[in-house]
């Protein structure tokens, strides 16, 4: 397959698309992004990295971030993860409060807020020292020792939390976080503000397409937990878009409403895109065109 010549193509033509949809203004901090930013990184299975566009600029990967925190959780908690939340679609928008209560405090997936937030609350109990032992945890399967949080989108985020908190809150009282809420909301916060490059952001979720083994051939989870995790992103990685999403690009994703979102096709290649203006969804409306472009062009999706 080339691929050089595949995201050449796909670039140029998703970049003629009308571009629709704003940045997203729930973080004030991330109002600044340039909305017309656009790169595209692939990395091959067996390792090779083609990138275009913006690419090498680092950006806020937001909800990305929540697939990593569940594959961390995994690795220790294992099946013991879903007694406290569940792995259905939502149909509800990605902060949405309104299932919480008839479900007693039960998300009913990790990827929404509520469901990220419960994991966020397994880590600060299980990690000795939750933020930096996660921002290991990201170096580690990036191979990437420079990546880090952006200390100022983390206190953005905290000074308009009053949704998430208000999540956060309400989970707690059904029981379902066991930490201190502001400890439990430090964390997501910081986890949502960590800052990636396409290129990046790809190899990080090099393990998702590969049995669960980092490049540098660490295996993180078995291969088990990979295709669950993986069921996971396809059907809920998206929020009430997943259905369009798998409908138009067939690979397991997840995005983020810094504009990032992360692909990948098992035993084949892991893709990211990151174009900062979202639809009305919360996605990235350029990258999720751009990924429609890639599938269909190499005839590879898991469908
Ligand atoms: N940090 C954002 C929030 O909690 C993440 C949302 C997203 O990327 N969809 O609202």
């Amino acid at each position: 397959m080339n691929y050089k010549t595949i995201l050449q193509e796909v670039y140029q033509e998703a970049k003629k698309l009308p571009s629709s949809g704003n940045v997203s203004t729930s973080i004030p901090e991330l109002t600044k992004v340039d909305p017309d930013k656009f790169g595209i990184h692939l990395i091959s299975i067996e390792g090779e990295d083609f990138g275009i566009g913006d690419s090498n600029e680092k950006f806020s990967i937001q909800s990305v971030s929540k697939a990593l925190t569940v594959a961390l959780a995994f690795s220790f908690l294992d099946e013991r993860i879903w007694e406290r939340l569940g792995v259905e679609p939502s149909g509800s928008a990605f902060n949405s409060l309104v299932q919480l209560e008839y479900e007693k405090g039960i998300p009913r997936n990790p990827f929404i807020n509520a469901g990220a937030i419960v994991i966020a609350d397994m880590l600060v109990t299980h990690l000795e020292n939750p933020k930096q032992d996660f921002l290991d945890f990201i170096r580690m399967i990036s191979g990437s020792p420079t990546i880090d949080f952006n200390l100022k989108v983390a206190q953005s985020e905290k000074d308009t939390r009053f949704r998430n908190a208000a999540l956060a809150n309400f989970l707690k009282s059904f029981g379902n976080i066991t930490n201190d809420v502001e400890a439990v909301l430090d964390f997501y916060f910081h986890q949502c503000s960590i800052e990636m490059t396409c290129k990046e952001l790809a190899h990080s979720f090099f393990f998702l397409a590969n049995e669960g083994k980092t490049i540098s051939g660490i295996q993180v989870l078995t291969k088990s937990q990979v295709k669950r995790l993986n069921a996971l992103m396809q059907t809920c990685g998206f929020y009430d878009e997943s259905g369009e999403y798998t409908y138009k690009v067939g690979l397991p994703g997840k995005s983020g409403i810094g504009g990032g979102i992360a692909a990948l096709y098992p035993k084949n290649f892991v893709v990211s895109t990151w174009s900062p203006r979202l639809n009305e969804k919360g996605n990235s409306d350029l990258g999720m065109n751009a990924l429609e472009l890639l599938t269909t062009k190499t005839e590879m999706s898991i469908f």
